[in-house]
């Protein structure tokens, strides 16, 4: 009864070592935001302290307090609340003390310990070598699993005494009929969902839970549209913004920047004749439009300066510069509107 969409391989994997007995001390799961990383950990736990047959049953008692973040034996750490979506901040040595603590005293009622790091990318460099000291004495009854997006930001070391799994994002078509069996929702709209979270089911759900997501992104959109056919003026108050937020919350201005690269993708994708496997499908009737507008090779090479405003922007570069560049090197329209056709039958005619 895995819960966690797709992941075969991971889940597989994890089955066999618990039929076999053959299990790690510790697990490190790597993969994207959102793409089901909590979820196949608490499934493990719920596995190794279920009662039942067949784990994880979802059904017994050890089961569903794992379920409702009530279990005395599973812990999670991560950043804590208050310091939640701002950047720079770290999982501290106290926390990793305390977890150690913990594992120190035997399973108060289940079989096994669980403690569940979540982005332990995060962990402070005191925090790591303190982990690392439990992972290289690893105690009986007690089970360690890393959560990460990116495990070349975590030391060597770590990694060496974990067991490596990893959770790629699914496609898009997996994540769609994820949406549509389980959740029942409309085909339609999975099928949007599904491309915006870009293979991390976790973001549709949010999505489904939470309308402000897609409304964001609606308010987002129309933005970007505006920006593209303002005055060169209007696009700078439009990067200065972006910089101001920037300094506020970077993940939101990354978020922007990912809308930005889908819509061109999409613009691309149009052009080439790519209809089927656009992301926003809401918006195609506008794209087939806009498309007609635009050079391929003009396309994609704008495409490529919002790569690069990113990595910039990820490099520390003066954010209003990176931002301001990337508006300057907005495709002009081609005469005429029709894009390649234009240039096509201008050649033909010339
Ligand atoms: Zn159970």
């Amino acid at each position: 009864m895995w819960q966690v969409i797709g992941q075969t391989r991971a889940v597989s994997l994890l089955q066999h070592s618990l039929e076999s007995g053959a299990l790690a001390h510790a697990y490190l799961f790597v993969g994207p935001a959102h793409v089901g990383k909590m979820t196949l950990a608490l499934n493990m736990a719920q596995a190794l302290n279920c009662v039942a047959a067949e784990r994880p049953c979802l059904e017994c008692v050890s089961c569903q307090k794992i379920a409702a973040a009530n279990h005395p034996d599973v812990q999670i750490i991560g950043l804590t609340q208050n310091e939640d979506s701002s950047e720079a901040k770290l999982i501290g040595i106290d926390q990793i003390k305390d977890m150690q603590h913990s594992a120190s005293l035997p399973p108060f009622e289940g079989n096994q310990k669980v403690f569940i790091i979540d982005g332990a990318e995060l962990l402070s460099i005191e925090a790591a070598n303190c982990l690392l000291k439990t992972l290289e004495e690893p105690a009986d009854r007690m089970t360690f699993i890393l959560l990460t997006i990116n495990d070349r930001l975590l030391p060597a070391t770590v990694i060496s005494r974990c067991q490596r799994l990893e959770l790629p994002p699914l496609s898009t078509a997996e994540v769609a009929s994820a949406l549509v069996d389980n959740w029942g929702i409309d085909s339609e709209r999975a099928r949007l969902l599904a491309g915006l979270s870009h293979g991390c089911p976790g973001w549709a759900l949010s999505a489904i839970a939470d309308d402000s997501l897609l409304q964001q992104r609606e308010e987002e959109l129309n933005r970007l549209l505006d920006v593209l056919s303002a005055e060169c003026e209007d696009r700078f108050t439009y990067a200065a913004r972006l910089a101001a937020q920037f300094g506020q919350n970077k993940g939101t201005v990354y978020e922007v920047l990912d809308l930005w690269l889908d819509y061109w993708h999409d613009l691309m994708l149009v052009k080439i004749g790519c209809h089927d496997i656009i992301t926003n499908i809401d918006r195609r009737d506008r794209l087939v439009e806009q498309a007609r507008g635009y050079r391929l090779d003009r396309i994609k090479s704008f495409i490529k300066s919002i790569q690069s405003a990113r990595e910039q922007l990820h490099q520390n570069v003066n954010a209003r510069l990176a931002l301001e560049v990337l508006m300057l090197d907005i495709p002009g329209k081609e005469r005429g509107g029709e894009g390649d056709l234009a240039t096509v039958s201008s050649i033909r005619n010339g």
